[in-house]
């Protein structure tokens, strides 16, 4: 998982760090699907990107990304979920029938912290993506 933190990032000073390709079908590093820098000593991704020009990528555009979390959420998860997304703090309403995230749209909401996030606490939830193409 990326790094999200100062802490997180932190405990990586000292380690053996490389900028590595995943999924390269050829000689050239733009046919790869993602790059990362990774930390060699612990074998962790420090930081990633998809590569969107990927030829072989569906040519439709997001419009829209959400994330549905069923409840019991805690407040704590909750906040955790905003931080995640990077969006400002609002109400917490523990009453609420389901809580919806939308995701920014610049990168793919499958590997979206927040969702990962999602899975990791177990949280019922629904990814609704909306495509459309240009
Ligand atoms: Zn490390």
């Amino acid at each position: 998982m990326a790094m999200s933190s100062f802490n997180e990032l932190a405990e990586h000073v000292g380690h053996d760090v490389a900028v590595v390709t995943y999924g390269q079908r050829g000689p050239e590093v733009a046919a790869a699907d993602n790059v990362a820098v990774e930390c060699v000593t612990c074998a962790a991704v420090l930081l990633g990107f998809d590569n969107t020009d990927t030829p072989d990528a569906p040519p439709c555009k997001l419009a829209e990304a959400t994330l549905s979390v069923q409840p019991p959420l805690a407040e704590a998860q909750f906040r955790r979920l905003e931080e995640l997304i990077g969006r400002q703090p609002e109400g917490f309403k523990d009453w609420a029938p389901s809580f919806h995230f939308a995701l920014p749209l610049t990168t793919d909401p499958n590997s979206s912290p927040a969702v990962a996030y999602a899975r990791e606490q177990a949280l019922p939830h629904q990814l609704e993506i909306v495509s459309y193409w240009p």
